[in-house]
């Protein structure tokens, strides 16, 4: 059974990788800044709610985004594995997360940290062009990943769940590499 979670700061790749990842074992990626995404484009209350916490750059609020997650791994596609990208995000939901798999009885969970420099994180951010990758955004978005999401790296290590790759390589290497640590 594969359940992942992938770590790492905007524009480290996680997306593009756990996408690959999730088609590869045939498994839903599951990305709660797409669904946010999708939700506001939509206009439905979720995206109402989360819409000026996005367009700055801030996390939305833990309840909204716990409720959406666990609804989705209560789905029938999630029972056979999943990858989790841009959840967690902080320590509070890392909690919340643990204790949800372990009522849903779906433990095992493995994290992968995409390890990216600075630097290379902010060039492929503003050669992207999402509307919340204007440079103030993402400066606001690099801090937050820094206060709130980088401590998960020490939370998961802490509880042997942590295996990291280097980011900072092509997306087909990084596949590879994905690919051999997870499969260990
Ligand atoms: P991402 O696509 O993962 O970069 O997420 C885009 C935006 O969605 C973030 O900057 C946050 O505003 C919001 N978001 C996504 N996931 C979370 C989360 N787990 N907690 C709070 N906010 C989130």
């Amino acid at each position: 059974m594969t359940r992942l979670i992938f770590l790492g700061p905007p524009g480290a790749g996680k997306g593009t990788q756990a996408q690959t990842l999730a088609d590869f074992w045939q498994i839903p990626h599951i990305s709660t800044g797409e669904i946010l995404r999708q939700a506001m484009k939509d206009q439905t209350p979720l995206g109402i709610q989360a819409q000026s916490y996005v367009d700055q750059g801030e996390l939305v609020p833990d309840q909204l985004v716990e409720d959406l997650v666990q609804e989705r791994l209560k789905q029938p596609d999630a029972q056979s594995g999943w990858i989790l990208d841009g959840f967690p995000r902080k320590v509070t939901q890392a909690g919340f997360l643990e204790e949800l798999l372990g009522k849903i009885g779906q433990g095992g969970e493995r994290v992968v940290n995409l390890d990216v420099p600075d630097e290379i994180v902010i060039a492929r951010l503003l050669s992207r062009g999402r509307k919340d990758d204007s440079e103030d955004v993402i400066r606001r978005r690099l801090e937050v990943y820094r206060a709130e999401t980088a401590p998960l790296i020490d939370y998961y290590s802490d509880r042997h769940k942590l295996l990291t790759v280097n980011g900072n390589q092509s997306e087909e290497e990084v596949t590879t590499a994905l690919k051999n640590v997870i499969t260990a």
